[in-house]
């Protein structure tokens, strides 16, 4: 079971950017039990044993490797984190199955191959099945006997997936329904044997479906060609007429957006997981190559322009990894709270819409996280990162995807504003009286500061007063637009990359907090160093967002003291950031990989 140790209750979902934690609130690294690490172990060790050695021939999609190792992973339990126990899954709550994604995406051919079938192709079973359709279904996924995938997208709707053209007839004995049309880059199309199919039943009515490979009608088309994870199949699925069986609807007929986007949402959150894993391999390369290579007389990781570029690696996996342990605390700790009372279809449902904005977060960030640290890993390697002779040219290739499946970041972006604003209008989030409390401050003017005291104290601040940035411009852009805020598409990017910035500078603050009050200050000095790094920065970008999204809202004399208001909150000591990255890449080269691993 591997559950952790949680006694807080759980944050609200999106409520980080009105509350303030204390360190001993959040769930970190540090926190993993042994089971935890054990499992994350074993995942790692699978993938560099087992996969690894093989990837020259899981490149070249040799028949049948791919399905072998995701049968052995299954033997271990890797592949079935998700999946209750009683139908023979491995039964992991959300910690331990976000370590499992973190270890086990060393190598993105088989991330995205082990994603789509334990996430997107299993899960939809786990939460919406009937009792029949999980006892049919969920031990043959969880063994790998069946590999499962997930068909959403068709070749005219991508991000608008309820422009679906496939369409299910029941047919006229009422036994099968009927589906024709065409599904698109089917993650695991080429050799699974399961199938989530969305289709419109009577036209309109969006509906899921289980779909065997084996049933009349479902044909899959060729591999794609594809820039990166050439280790993963994706192909198109054509569907001529194919049979499937009534009782093989998946939820409800017409309710097949419900299934999609919560399934998606859980995709989100296990995408940011995995970008973490997938970036601490890579820094480990760039770290051992730093040492290897010699330029003008001396390792190429002597340079400062190196090991900087080894710092903000570090510092940017550390803030995701922050982030997504800080999230999957509060979905454990919610449905810890939610076990045993009500319908547990429903909990779930809720708790993953109740975190949607993190998971949104996770996939956003995690994403262009790693795309970040595989391309700086390409440029510290020079002409070899461009050879596919070197790991971190795949590495560079297979990063690239992360942005667009599982909602593209632009989508997740306008996601985030969305679900916030949903939540502010229906009083779940208390934005709007936050909002108000602010505005009163602003007419009273500065007021007076105490010196700030402890551990990352100025960071305090700077994160208290980015979220009062975040709340004066979200104030002025919903006054302003009211319901046609959702047309401003770019001021609702640079709303949430605000929140965005908020979050990850509150979880790596808390957790060096957290560190330094269970380990002492001295031992904790190079996380607090990669907090003041990150803080220090993103506080930079929380204002240069601020501005640019204050513009588009106010004119004239109001934009005029709106940006004198801003700068009140923007104002914060200039760190040396030069000097704490010398230390921090320091940290990485003396062990060769990501220094802040567990703690
Ligand atoms: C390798 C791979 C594997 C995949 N695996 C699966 C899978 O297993 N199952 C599955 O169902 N799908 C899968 N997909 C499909 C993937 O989810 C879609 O490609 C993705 O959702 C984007 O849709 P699209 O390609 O149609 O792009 P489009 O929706 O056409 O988007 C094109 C551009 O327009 C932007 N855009 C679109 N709408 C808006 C808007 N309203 N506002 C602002 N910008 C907008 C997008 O952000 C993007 O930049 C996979 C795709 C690939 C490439």
């Amino acid at each position: 079971m591997a559950t952790s140790v949680l006694t807080q209750p759980a944050a609200k979902g999106g409520s980080f950017l009105l509350e303030s934690p204390a360190p001993q609130d959040v769930f970190t690294p540090a926190d993993l039990t042994d089971d935890q690490k054990l499992i994350g172990q074993t995942a790692e060790e699978f993938v560099v044993k087992e996969v690894l050695p093989l990837v020259k021939d899981l490149e070249a999609k040799k028949t049948g490797l791919m399905p072998e190792l995701v049968k052995k992973a299954a033997e271990l339990g890797l592949m079935s984190g998700g999946t209750p126990e009683e139908y023979g899954g491995a039964g992991l709550v959300k910690v331990a199955t976000t370590v499992l994604t973190e270890k086990i995406s060393v190598y993105g051919g088989f991330a995205v191959t082990h994603g789509a079938h334990a996430g997107i192709g299993t899960l939809p079973i786990v939460y919406f099945g009937s009792e029949e359709q999980k006892k049919k279904y969920l031990p043959k996924l969880a063994s790998g006997e069946m590999i499962g995938a997930y068909a959403l997208s068709e070749p005219q709707a991508g991000s608008d997936a309820q422009n679906s053209l496939t369409r299910a007839e029941l047919n006229p004995e009422g036994t099968h329904y009927l589906l024709n049309g065409q599904k698109m880059w089917i993650t695991n199309g080429g050799f699974a044997d399961l199938f989530i199919i969305f289709a419109k039943v009577e036209g309109e009515k969006l509906t899921a479906f289980i779909v065997e490979r084996s049933f009349p009608g479902c044909k899959p088309g060729n591999e794609e060609h594809k820039m990166g994870i050439h280790g993963s199949s994706t192909t198109p699925i054509f569907l001529e007429n194919c049979r499937v069986p009534r009782e093989n609807v998946l939820h409800e007929i017409g309710r097949g957006h419900i299934v999609a986007f919560n399934v998606l949402n859980s995709g989100r959150f296990t995408l940011g997981a995995s970008c973490v894993g997938g970036s601490k391999h890579v820094l480990m390369s760039a770290s051992k190559y730093s040492k290897e290579r010699k330029a003008f007389g001396k390792p190429i990781g002597e340079f400062g322009l190196m090991k900087e570029k080894l710092a903000e690696m570090a510092v940017q996996i550390f803030a995701v990894e922050s982030m997504i342990y800080r999230s999957a605390g509060s979905m454990e700790a919610a449905m810890h709270a939610a076990a045993g009372s009500g319908n547990k279809t429903q909990n779930t449902m809720k708790i993953l819409e109740e975190y949607a904005i993190e998971s949104s977060i996770a996939k956003v960030y995690g994403s262009e996280m790693l795309d970040f640290v595989v391309d700086e890993a390409v440029q510290m390697f020079g002409g070899y990162g461009f050879h596919e002779d070197y790991p971190v040219c795949r590495a560079y290739r297979d990063s690239r995807i992360n942005r667009i499946f599982e909602g593209t970041n632009e989508i997740n972006r306008m996601l985030i504003i969305q679900m916030l604003m949903k939540r502010a209008m229906s009083g779940q989030l208390a934005l709007i009286p936050a909002a108000m409390k602010l505005a009163d401050e602003i007419l009273a003017g500065p007021s007076f500061e105490e010196t700030p005291e402890g551990v990352l104290a100025e960071e305090v601040r700077v994160i208290a007063n980015a979220k009062k940035m975040f709340l004066q411009v979200a104030g002025g852009a919903v006054q302003k637009f009211r319901e046609k805020l959702a047309e401003e598409q770019e001021l609702i990017a640079a709303l949430a990359n605000m929140v965005m910035e908020i979050y990850g500078m509150e979880s790596s603050l808390l957790r060096a907090q957290k560190s330094a009050d269970a380990r002492g200050e001295a031992s904790a000095s190079v996380l607090i160093d990669a907090a003041r790094v990150f803080i220090a920065d993103a506080a930079e970008r929380v204002d240069h967002e601020a501005k640019r999204a204050i513009a588009a809202v106010h004119k004239g004399d109001m934009l005029l003291t709106q940006l004198a208001v801003l700068k009140r909150f923007g104002k914060r000591p200039v760190v040396d950031t030069i000097a704490l990255r010398r230390r921090i890449a320091a940290a990485v080269e003396a062990q060769d990989r990501y220094p802040f691993e567990g703690r």
